[in-house]
């Protein structure tokens, strides 16, 4: 969860191959380093954050997990 900070105010950038600072256009972002578009995430990144969302969306229909509390 720190990591969203960082992810917030940085880009990957994959001509740098690294998260960098990046520019704000009207539609796209752009590398503060070489000036290439730039993604949010990397592939990998990507595919974590999708698989993250897929099971955020899973539990999200359900009930809330709750340990087994109710037995006392
Ligand atoms: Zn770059």
């Amino acid at each position: 969860m720190d990591q969203l900070d960082y992810y917030s105010d940085r880009k990957f950038c994959a001509d740098c191959n690294t998260y960098v600072p990046y520019l704000m256009s009207v539609d796209r972002s752009y590398c503060a380093q070489c000036g290439q578009p730039v993604r949010l995430f990397s592939r990998e990144d990507w595919a974590t954050f999708n698989d993250q969302m897929a099971e955020r969306k899973a539990s999200k229909g359900g009930r809330p997990r709750r340990d087994k509390k109710e037995s006392a």
